[in-house]
């Protein structure tokens, strides 16, 4: 099953995407984690990207259109897919229609994450993940279990983002309404939109997730 989660920074994405990734095998493809990843390397585009990312802006749409074309290429994703952030304007969900009919693959649903803009600033600035494994965790909301230790694996070291400060999520924001929200109508005019109460604790959004995917 092939999957797209929408929502603003913050709405849970990468939260649900690794627990349905380790439920039920479709593999995460999260594009701020691939740009991280271009980012690390250094390279003239992770340099470019970096400044963007830092800015609270939109990598270009061609850069991130065949980044995704290329990763859903690869063997792990034959098994299904969960898209998280992207598509991100509307240029990119038209072309992931494209890409899709062509490589002979079906989109099954579109959740949208539904959350309130007040919420999402206490969510972004206290997110932190395992700097070994990258699950994800929360200074209030989701600490681990045994303090300082990764739940998965064990780890003792964590990160924060560099773009996960109040002011670039500002930006990231307004972002996410000005060029995100218009492909809210554009999958509902398609009939595959859902949506689930993103503001329910983690647990009850992945059983709304889980009510969709299964009907
Ligand atoms: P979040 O999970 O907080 O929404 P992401 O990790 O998905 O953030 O993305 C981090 C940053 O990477 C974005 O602010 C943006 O600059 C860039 N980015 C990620 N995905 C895309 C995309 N599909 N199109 C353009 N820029 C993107
Ligand atoms: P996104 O990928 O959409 O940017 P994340 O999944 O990284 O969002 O979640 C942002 C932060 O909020 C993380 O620290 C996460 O642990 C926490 N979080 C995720 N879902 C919820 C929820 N339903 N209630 C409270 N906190 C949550
Ligand atoms: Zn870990």
């Amino acid at each position: 099953m092939n999957l797209i989660l929408l929502g603003p920074p913050g709405a849970g994405k990468g939260t649900q995407a690794q627990r349905l990734q380790a439920k039920y095998g479709m593999v995460q493809l999260s594009t701020g984690d691939m740009l991280r990843a271009v980012v690390k390397s250094g390279t003239p585009l992770g340099q470019k990207a970096d400044s963007i990312m830092k800015a609270g802006q939109l990598v270009p749409d061609e850069v991130m259109i065949e980044m995704i074309s290329n990763r859903i290429d690869e063997p792990d994703a034959k098994g299904g897919f969960i898209l998280d952030g992207f598509p991100r304007t509307v240029v990119q969900a038209e072309a992931l229609d494209r890409m899709l009919e062509e490589k002979g693959l079906k989109l099954h649903h579109v959740i949208e994450m539904v959350v309130d803009d007040t919420a999402l600033t206490e969510r972004i600035t206290g997110r932190f993940t395992c700097a070994k494994c990258g699950t994800g965790y929360h200074d209030s909301f989701k600490r681990p279990a045994v303090e300082n230790t990764c739940d998965v694996c064990g780890s003792h070291e964590f990160m924060r983002r560099a773009d996960d400060n109040a002011e670039t999520v500002g930006k990231r924001l307004e972002a996410y309404h000005k060029q995100t929200a218009p492909i809210l109508p554009y999958y509902a005019g398609r009939g595959v939109l859902k949506q689930v109460d993103g503001m329910a604790e983690i647990d009850e959004v992945t059983r709304q997730i889980e009510t969709i995917i299964q009907s």
